[in-house]
């Protein structure tokens, strides 16, 4: 697949210090991100490649849209995020952490798919509070109220409460 994101480095290998800017916009499904959590929006790719010595270091930022629902109400939710990276990519690599340069090429979008997937929340809610749904009767608080008393959830709780009910009855 011909992706924008292979960026030939012959020239940048050549002169340690040598800098190139990569500024993109692409279709997420260039991503082949294989899972629903990230949206079809574009994905913006702002970063910058300086030679070094023994490799290219990639700085800057990815931005994606991600998807997914709320832990508590299960409301679908969606936000726009935007990821600051820092990766090494080596033709020899000395470094556990380094991506490899193959045919004085580097791939930049495994390693821009896998900064993106690791910065999904992975608990989102739609707002701090989310009451999300009744233990007793299942209604969505956020939504509707309900009579069910919901001081006591924990059962625990709950058995020692009957306790001290049973210990103040007088019979
Ligand atoms: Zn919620
Ligand atoms: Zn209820």
């Amino acid at each position: 697949m011909a992706t924008p994101l292979i960026v030939n480095v012959v020239e940048l290998l050549r002169w340690p210090g040598t800098t190139k800017g990569v500024v993109l916009s692409i279709a997420s499904a260039d991503l082949e991100f294989g899972e629903s959590r990230i949206s079809d929006e574009p994905i913006d790719v702002n970063l910058h490649l300086e030679a070094l010595s023994n490799g290219v270091t990639v700085n800057g930022t990815t931005s994606a849209t991600w998807v997914g629902e709320c832990r508590r109400c299960l409301a679908p939710m969606s936000d726009r995020m935007t990821v600051e990276l820092s990766e090494l990519y080596q033709q020899i690599p000395d470094d556990s952490e380094a991506y490899a340069i193959n045919n004085d090429q580097i791939n930049l979008l495994p390693m821009v798919r896998e900064n993106l997937l690791l910065a999904i929340p992975l608990g989102p809610l739609c707002r701090e509070d989310c009451p999300g749904f009744c233990p007793q009767c299942g209604k969505d608080l956020s939504q509707t109220a309900c009579s069910c008393d919901n001081s006591v959830v924990d059962p625990r709780w709950a058995a020692l409460e009957t306790l001290k009910g049973s210990l103040k009855d007088p019979s």
